[in-house]
C-alpha cells in the first residue's frame, strides 16, 4: 500500500526528503506545498561536504552539481590583522575525495534547490507554489493554506525552516528559535572586478579563505564554477529583537573590518549591495514527530545551527534521505510511529552534535588577542605540515572531519540492520 505525504517546504530539505522518498518508494504519493510563488536565486553560498555531496551523487545529480560547483585546491586560515597564514591544506579537494570518497563542493543554493527540483518532478513528486500553510491539524492530518483550502494526507513533513509554522502549530511558540549573539552580513563578488591583479590571482585559484579575528571571522569561497566569491562575515548581532533579515549598511560593515587584512578590506571596498542576517539556534527539541505520527519534522524546522561546520544544509539533506529511505517500509498509517522512532533515533544525535559543534567552533573563531589566542596559533603552526585529532578548525581536524565528512546516511541504516540493534 501506498501513502500520501505532504511535505511543507521547497528548500533543500523538503526536496530531498521528496526525491528519497519517490526514489526509494515511487508508489509513495509525495506533495511538497511552498509559500514562494517560484523557486527564485534567494540565499547565498554553501558549502557542500563529502557527507551531504554523496547524496546527491546518489540521487543521481552529480554531473549537473560539479559543473556548477568549485571544489577548493587550498584551504588557508588567516590572522585577522595581517593575513598571516595561520593553517593550510594544499589539495584538499583532492584529499577529501580520497578519504571521503566524495567531492567537497561550494556551490550557490539556488544551484542546489533548482538542481534538486529537477529531479523531484523528473521522479514524479508534485508540487504547489505560492501556497502559505497557515496551520496543521495533527490530527487529521491536514495543512490548512492561505487561501483556507484544506489538504489531507497520511503524514505531514514540516521542513519549512527555521520559523516553522507547522512547529508552532503543533508546539506551540515554547520551541521558537533563540538569537546565537551573531549576525551574517553575506556578500557576493564578480572574481573578474578584483582590480589588484595578486589579489585577483588568489581568487582565481579555488580556495576556502577563513580570517579568524576578535569576535568576528570572515569566510570566502567561490561559487557558480569559480566565478562569483562568496563572502560570509560574522559579527556580535546589533540587530533588534525579532528582525531577522534587513539590507546590511556598507559603511557599519566597513567600520568593522577597518582594522583587517588589506586584501580582505579591498574586496569589502567592492560591495555594492549586503545582506544581513540574525543568526539563530533552538533548544534541543525532546521529539521530531508526534505520538500519534502523523507530523514529522527536519532540517532548520527541528535543529537550526550556528553555520560554522558548514553543516546546515547538509545535515538537511541526511535528514531528507533518511526519512525517504525508511518510509519506503512503511505500507500503511500503522507503520508510520515506529518508522518515525527510528528516524528520530538515527538522526537526533547526530544533528545535536553538529548544533553543539558549531558553538564550540565560534569560540575558536572568535578568540581575542591574549594567551587562549596565543596558544591556538602556536599549535597551528607547529602543526602546520599535518594537523592533528583536536585541531582548533574543524576544518582541517581530521578527527573531526572523520566524523562530519565520513558519515553515510545509508551505509548507517544497513549497519543498523546488519547489527539487528533493535533501532531499526
Ligand atoms: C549565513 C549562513 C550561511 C550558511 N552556510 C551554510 C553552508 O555553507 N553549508 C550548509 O550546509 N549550510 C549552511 N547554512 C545553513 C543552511 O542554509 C540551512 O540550514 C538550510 O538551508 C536549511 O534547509 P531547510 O530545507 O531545512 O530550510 P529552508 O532552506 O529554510 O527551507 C524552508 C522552505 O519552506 C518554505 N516555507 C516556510 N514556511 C512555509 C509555510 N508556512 N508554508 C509553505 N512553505 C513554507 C520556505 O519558503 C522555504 O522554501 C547557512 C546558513 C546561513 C544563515
Amino acid at each position: 500500500m501506498s501513502l500520501k505525504i505532504i511535505i511543507v517546504g521547497a528548500g533543500l530539505g523538503g526536496l530531498a526528503a521528496a526525491i528519497s522518498i519517490k526514489l526509494e518508494k515511487p508508489e509513495h504519493d509525495v506533495l511538497v506545498i511552498e509559500s514562494a510563488p517560484e523557486l527564485a536565486e534567494v540565499g547565498a553560498g554553501l558549502q557542500v561536504t563529502p557527507n551531504a555531496t554523496r547524496l546527491l551523487i546518489r540521487w543521481g545529480l552529480g554531473n549537473i552539481l560539479k559543473d556548477l560547483s568549485s571544489s577548493p585546491e587550498e584551504f588557508t586560515i588567516h590572522r585577522y590583522s595581517d593575513g598571516k597564514i595561520l593553517g593550510k591544506r594544499e589539495g584538499y579537494g583532492k584529499e577529501m575525495v580520497e578519504k571521503y570518497k566524495s567531492p567537497f563542493w561550494d556551490m550557490h543554493r539556488a544551484d542546489l534547490q533548482l538542481a534538486l527540483y529537477d529531479r523531484a518532478t523528473d521522479l514524479g513528486v508534485k508540487f504547489r507554489f505560492g501556497a502559505l500553510v497557515t496551520n496543521i491539524d495533527a490530527r487529521i492530518p491536514s495543512a490548512t493554506l492561505a487561501n483556507g483550502e484544506n489538504i489531507h494526507g497520511d503524514l505531514i513533513v514540516g521542513a519549512d525552516g527555521l520559523w516553522s509554522k507547522c512547529r508552532e502549530s503543533l508546539w506551540g511558540k515554547a520551541h521558537s528559535p533563540i538569537p546565537t549573539g551573531d549576525l551574517a552580513y553575506r556578500v557576493i563578488l564578480q572574481v573578474q572586478d578584483i582590480e589588484d591583479d595578486a589579489l585577483r590571482h588568489f581568487f582565481e585559484t579555488p580556495r576556502v579563505a577563513l580570517w579568524a579575528g576578535p569576535d568576528c571571522h570572515v569566510i570566502c569561497y567561490p561559487v557558480k564554477a569559480n566565478k562569483l566569491l562568496n563572502l560570509v562575515l560574522l559579527v556580535p548581532d546589533n540587530l533588534p529583537e525579532g528582525v531577522s533579515r534587513v539590507p546590511g549598511d556598507i559603511g557599519e560593515m566597513l567600520q568593522i573590518f577597518q582594522d583587517w587584512d588589506p586584501r580582505l578590506r579591498d574586496l569589502l571596498s567592492m560591495v555594492q549591495k549586503v545582506d544581513k542576517w540574525k543568526l539563530m539556534h533552538m533548544e534541543e527539541l525532546e521529539r521530531w514527530s508526534n505520538s500519534e505520527a502523523t507530523v514529522v519534522f527536519l532540517g532548520d524546522a527541528c535543529h537550526p545551527m550556528l553555520p560554522y561546520l558548514a553543516q546546515g544544509a547538509g545535515s538537511s539533506l541526511e535528514d531528507g534521505a533518511a526519512l525517504g529511505s525508511l518510509l519506503s517500509r512503511a505500507t500503511s498509517r500503522e507503520d508510520l510511529f515506529k518508522t518515525l522512532q527510528i528516524y528520530e533515533n538515527l538522526r537526533k544525535s547526530r544533528s545535536s552534535s553538529l548544533q553543539k559543534g558549531s558553538m564550540r567552533q565560534r569560540q575558536y573563531n572568535h578568540l581575542p588577542d591574549g594567551s587562549e589566542q596565543q596558544h591556538r596559533d602556536r599549535l597551528m603552526n607547529e602543526q602546520m605540515a599535518e594537523p592533528l585529532p583536536g585541531y582548533p578548525f574543524y576544518w582541517l581536524d581530521p578527527a573531526q572531519q572523520s566524523f562530519v565528512y565520513g558519515y553515510d546516511v545509508y551505509e548507517e541504516i544497513k549497519r543498523h540492520d546488519r547489527m539487528g540493534t533493535g533501532l531499526l
